[in-house]
């Protein structure tokens, strides 16, 4: 079956040849031309990929970012222009995977398209709850509870928690982490990974100036507390 690309962009110039070579290249595109459209189109059929412009003619295309996020674990490249308010850090703190500047040639968008797909299939469809002290993941509903509390995430926040959690007990390295959760091209400043976990903790731990689940590996990474780690210091 032909992958499903939703191109949101107003500029017809833009978005009329891109779907045209998605379609080329065997895609399936549709283009909506504002946020309106596109998280009707969203909601009403599936996609396997979201483009979509920073500037829209309704909203700011960072909002509707979040809001696909908030209901859709569906990969995102953002489209923006040279010099538009958006870095790398922002874009990916929505939520994108992936972002491409403009004037970007066609064909490197499709290898990104093909990159971000790629890795969204490979991630590991791990199922069900993990449970570690009194944090309990859901991967199916992506909820989390502490002590039988919910705890609000945002996407990225559950995604890192995942990702430590499944990997409880052992040593994650910051450049691991941000290939995993963020993006594999990644060269930049890892601040924002530093950010999220300090929002993590806030929500998960007793003190979180003391934590007992996540733990800094100073210079090298984070470590998620095994099972064997909170029953030692019951
Ligand atoms: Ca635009």
């Amino acid at each position: 079956m032909r992958q499903r690309i939703l191109v949101v962009e107003d500029e017809t110039g833009i978005s009329e040849p891109l779907a045209e070579h998605l379609e080329r290249e065997g895609f399936q595109a549709e283009v909506a031309p504002d946020g309106a459209t596109a998280m009707a189109a969203f909601r009403d059929r599936p996609f396997d990929l979201v483009l979509l412009d920073l500037m829209l003619p309704d909203r700011d295309g960072r909002d509707l970012a979040r809001e696909i996020r908030g209901e859709s674990p569906v990969p995102i490249i953002m489209l923006t222009a040279r010099g538009e308010e958006v870095d790398r850090v922002v874009g990916l703190e929505l939520g994108a995977d992936d972002y491409v500047v403009k004037p970007f040639s066609v064909r490197e968008l499709v290898a990104r398209i093909r990159a971000v797909l790629r890795r969204h299939e490979a991630r590991p469809s791990r199922r069900g709850v993990v449970q570690i002290g009194a944090i309990r993941l859901d991967r199916d509903s992506r909820t989390v509870t502490r002590n039988g509390e919910p705890v609000e995430l945002a996407a990225k926040e559950f995604d890192l928690l995942q990702f430590l959690m499944d990997n409880a007990g052992r040593v994650a390295r910051r450049e691991e982490i941000m290939d995993e959760v963020w993006d594999p091209h990644w060269f930049g400043p890892t601040k924002t990974l530093d950010v999220h976990v300090s929002w993590l903790r806030k929500k998960i731990e007793d003190d979180p100036a003391l934590p007992r689940y996540i733990s800094t590996v100073r210079g090298v990474g984070f470590r998620f507390a095994s099972r064997e780690d909170l029953g030692a210091d019951r």
